[in-house]
C-alpha cells in the first residue's frame, strides 16, 4: 500500500532561544472522525511520545500541533489522504516542524482498519508530520535527488543494524510518485520484492516502517529512530551502539501494539 505525503515547505520560521531541552509532545485535534478511528491517531502519539522525548535545538518549543481530520473524499482506494508539516521553526541549528496536518479519506480509513493496516499506516504517516522525509533536506541530511541520506546518526545505525560497515550513506527511495520520492528508504519499487538488508531479527527492510510502501506488519528500525536526533530530537534511548537497551524499548513496542490489537 502506498500513501502520498503532502510535503509542505516550512513556511513560518522565527527563531526560538536556547537552553534547556523542551519536552516532546504531540497535541491532536481531531476533525470529522469517529471515536473509533481517532483512537488510533492516539495510540501513534504515544507510540511517537514514547521514543522522542525533547528538542535538542531548543529549551521553548511547546510541541507539535497536528490537526487530524477525516472526510469523504473518493470511496476506498484512490486518495487516501496526505500528511506532513504545515510549519514549523529553526532553533539551535534545526528546523523542527511545530504544525501538521494528517487528512484520511474515512472510506479508507475504515477500509484499513479492517485490514489491519491502520496501525501502522498512522505511525508512519505521524512520522512524516513530525519531519521524517520532510524536513531532511532544511536539516542538511538529504538533497533531493541524490538517493543518499548522509545524516550521521541514522548512517551509523545503518551500518550496524543492516551490516553495511562501509556504507556512506543510507540509499532513499527514487521511485514512486513525487510523494514517495526522496522522503522514504528506498526499497523494491511497489515494494514487490525483498531489499536484501536484513535486521539481526532476519527482517527485511522491506518491512521497515519508513519505506515508501507499506508490508505490514511494519517494524520500526534503529534507523529510522536515529534518524530523528539527525534532525534535532532527543530519544528515549539511543538505538546505538546500544543493541541491548535498543532491544528492550522493541519488546516494550510490541507489547504495547498487542495489547491495543486485541484492546
Ligand atoms: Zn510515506
Amino acid at each position: 500500500m502506498k500513501f502520498t505525503p503532502k510535503l509542505i515547505a516550512i513556511a513560518a520560521l522565527c527563531a526560538a532561544s536556547a537552553g534547556a531541552q523542551a519536552a516532546f509532545t504531540i497535541n491532536l485535534s481531531f476533525t470529522g472522525l469517529t471515536a473509533t478511528q481517532e483512537s488510533y491517531f492516539t495510540a501513534a502519539k504515544s507510540f511517537w511520545e514514547g521514543v522522542i522525548t525533547g528538542y535538542v535545538g531548543s529549551a521553548t518549543l511547546g510541541g507539535l500541533v497536528i490537526d487530524a481530520s477525516g472526510q469523504a473524499i473518493d470511496g476506498v482506494g484512490g486518495v487516501l489522504g496526505s500528511a506532513g508539516p504545515t510549519g514549523g521553526v529553526f532553533s539551535g541549528g534545526y528546523a523542527y516542524a511545530t504544525d501538521g496536518v494528517m487528512q484520511f479519506d474515512t472510506a479508507d480509513i475504515d477500509s484499513m482498519i479492517a485490514a489491519g493496516s491502520f496501525t501502522d499506516v498512522i505511525r508512519h504517516e505521524m512520522a512524516h508530520t513530525i519531519g521524517f522525509g520532510t524536513v531532511w533536506d532544511l536539516n542538511n541530511v538529504y538533497v533531493d535527488g541524490s538517493g543518499q541520506y548522509t545524516g550521521a546518526h541514522a548512517l551509523a545505525a545503518y551500518r550496524v543494524e543492516y551490516n553495511q560497515p562501509g556504507a556512506t550513506f543510507v540509499p532513499v527511495e527514487l521511485g514512486g510518485s513525487p510523494g514517495t520520492a526522496n522522503s522514504h528508504w528506498n526499497e523494491v519499487d511497489n515494494g514487490t520484492g525483498n531489499t536484501g538488508l536484513i535486521d539481526p531479527q532476519g527482517r527485511d527492510m522491506r518491512r521497515e516502517l519508513m519505506t515508501g510502501w507499506l508490508n505490514t506488519p511494519a517494524y520500526l528500525s534503529a534507523t529510522t529512530l536515529a534518524s530523528f536526533q539527525d534532525i534535532g530530537y532527543v530519544l528515549a534511548l539511543s538505538p546505538v551502539p546500544e543493541p541491548a537497551p535498543y532491544a528492550l524499548l522493541l519488546a516494550g513496542m510490541a507489547v504495547v501494539a498487542l495489547r491495543r490489537r486485541h484492546g
